[in-house]
């Protein structure tokens, strides 16, 4: 494998020291970004029912004084969140309801879900998650040998999926391990890592991280979650030149968002920089009816029209699957 280029905003810094310098305080959110104080109030108040928090990483990447900004708007904490709104819900997904182990979900057929770790680098506002109980679903020693058992009883899974919270907070050595116990049971195939650490945080896409991944019998992907264009900025393209360079597939998530991404340019312009950068598109999700969340949902008739004119636009490859989670559905329905 060919040396990776450093992917750090501060030399010299680790990826480890950047999350500790996370931006968790709206006064210090405004002042830097040069944000209107009269949002302020607001932000604190919404900032209670879940936690301000990014990276100055992708701080970076936002427009100073613009509070229209696309990156913005997905970390910034509005007064609409607290409006309740009917069909808002805690778990839009009901994945309680497929939870059979702390920290695993099996809703699918053949692959299940693990809650590797309770936080993420960036707090995303609209996130289906924003209100799970992470707290019962920690994965201690004893939780994770739970799930290798359950694993070994269950021989229709061939894949594991690595989500969240965020599941590159591990360390290197700890995806280690946890590969070496999957990979010695015999039917799983696949380990798939559903990250925005790549976008977030790009310094996490180390040497050894690529390494790990090529070190096993088991088939790693990355699916990485990135919703706009203006996301992808030097160093995120350098962590997914790592990631192609070491041959692992990279793919991408996007979710519909009302004042983000709303727009047939938006999306063509998103699936155009991903593929020049080696990832290809995946899915692009209508929002999960989470409670907080509503202000960013559209319409699904206006969610096909964007749709339409992308097909028109995109080349098949480059189209991602515009799709909806439904609970109780045996995979995610197309649109
Ligand atoms: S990174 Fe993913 S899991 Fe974490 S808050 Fe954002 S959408 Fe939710």
């Amino acid at each position: 494998m060919n040396a990776i280029p450093q992917i750090q905003l501060h030399p010299g810094t680790s990826w480890q020291d950047e999350l500790k310098q996370l931006v968790s305080d709206s006064n210090e959110l405004f002042e830097l970004l040069e944000l209107d104080r009269s949002y302020l109030p607001a932000a604190k108040q919404a900032e209670k029912l879940f936690p301000l928090r990014l990276t100055r990483s992708y701080l970076s990447r936002i427009k100073k004084g613009d509070i229209n900004d696309p990156l913005l708007k997905q970390v910034l904490p509005l007064a609409e969140e607290n409006e309740a709104q009917a069909n808002y819900v805690d778990d839009p997904l009901q994945e309680r309801a497929f939870n059979p182990l702390p920290g695993l979900v099996h809703k699918y057929h053949n692959r299940v879900l693990l809650i590797t770790t309770s936080s993420c680098a960036i707090n995303c506002r609209y996130c289906f998650r924003r209100n799970f109980a992470y707290s019962e679903n920690r994965l201690g020693q004893s939780q994770w040998q739970a799930i290798l058992d359950y694993l070994k009883d269950h021989d229709e899974v061939d894949e594991v999926i690595f989500s969240g919270g965020e599941p590159l907070l591990l360390t290197n050595e700890q995806i280690q391990q946890r590969l070496e116990q999957l990979a010695a049971i015999p039917q799983l195939h696949r380990v798939r890592f559903h990250s925005r650490l790549p976008i977030v945080l790009p310094s996490r896409i180390d040497q050894n991280f690529c390494a790990t991944l090529n070190s096993t019998r088991l088939q790693c992907l990355v699916v990485v979650h990135c919703n706009h264009k203006q996301e992808i900025d030097a160093y995120v393209a350098a962590a997914f030149s790592a990631l192609s360079r070491a041959g692992i597939t990279c793919l991408n998530q996007a979710v519909l968002l009302r004042g983000v991404n709303d727009s047939a340019k938006s999306q063509i312009e998103l699936n155009h920089s991903l593929f020049k950068n080696k990832v290809l598109p995946y899915y692009l999700h209508v929002l999960d009816k989470v409670r907080g969340g509503a202000h960013f949902d559209i319409e699904l008739s206006d969610a096909r029209i964007i749709y339409e004119k992308m097909r028109a636009r995109l080349p098949g490859y480059l189209l991602p699957k515009l799709v909806k989670d439904e609970p109780g559905q045996t995979a995610k329905t197309p649109l």
